[in-house]
């Protein structure tokens, strides 16, 4: 194949509490290796997209009701979330949900639950520590974190389960813009690095444009446009709506 896809949304449709259609025939590709953004207002059903692919929607009562979504060939959908993240998928949700009374050195040995290498996870600590030293720094409970250092906690969980995609919703959210900016290029050292395949949510495009090769644009519950990360942030449109008119 000209391109390896690791992540293929075919034409989902999915329903909340049988009754709230909110993605209406969504399609999308994410190539092996490559971070995608994913851009679109308030309520186009971003986060929705994530939680269909991480298993995470049946515990808000949501469900896949058409179309399937194949991770590296597989059909994921109806599979547990904790099989998800077994096979390589692992979600740093919106709003950080790390775990606040508890250390950072529990909540990242918690990334590691589907692992039982004990030698590896010290080893991958240390290399979270590498990108994140200051939560090597910070031994209170994770709940007094900065906004900023529980963010670089949620991502670094998510490395300790050695996921092969991490889908992140808003990473910018509530960070300063200086925050922002560290945190942007730890996601491209990540992806360059390690090469972990990166699906990012964002309201933040301009940031999200600068580190991502594709991009694709969510209205209502489908894509309206999609290309490469240099054609949508040249893109009138994306300018006019979601880059604020510069
Ligand atoms: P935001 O940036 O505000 O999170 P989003 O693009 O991520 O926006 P979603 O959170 O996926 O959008 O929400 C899409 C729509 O689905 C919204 O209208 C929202 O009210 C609805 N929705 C989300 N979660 C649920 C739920 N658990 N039950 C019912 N409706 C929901």
């Amino acid at each position: 194949p000209a391109e390896d896809l690791l992540l293929e949304v075919n034409n989902i449709e999915v329903v909340y509490s049988d009754v709230i259609l909110v993605l209406r025939g969504l399609s999308l590709a994410v190539p092996r290796g490559k971070i995608v953004a994913l851009l679109g207002a308030n309520g186009a059903g971003k986060s929705t997209t994530l939680k269909a692919i991480s298993g995470l929607l049946k515990s808000e009562d949501g469900e896949i009701t058409r179309g399937d979504i194949r991770f590296a060939g597989e059909r994921l959908n109806g599979v547990e979330a904790h099989q998800i993240v077994r096979r390589g998928i692992f979600q740093v949700m919106e709003g950080r949900r790390i775990v606040s009374d508890m250390t950072c050195l529990e909540n990242l040995r918690l990334g590691a639950f589907t692992r039982s290498d004990s030698a590896e996870i010290r080893r991958d600590i240390e290399m979270v520590y590498g990108y994140f030293p200051r939560l090597k720094e910070r031994t209170g409970l994770a709940g007094y974190l900065s906004g900023g250092e529980q963010q670089m906690l949620a991502i670094g969980r998510a490395l300790m389960a050695r996921p092969k995609l991490i889908l992140m919703d808003e990473p910018s959210m509530g960070l300063s813009p200086l925050l922002v900016k560290e945190v942007f290029g730890i996601i491209r050292q990540l992806n360059a690095d390690l090469g972990i395949t990166i699906l990012l949510v964002e309201q933040n495009a301009r940031m999200a444009l600068s580190v991502a090769s594709h991009g694709y644009v969510m209205e209502q519950g489908k894509v309206v446009l999609d290309g490469s990360a240099e054609d949508l942030a040249n893109n009138e449109d994306v300018k006019e709506f979601y880059l604020g008119g510069h």
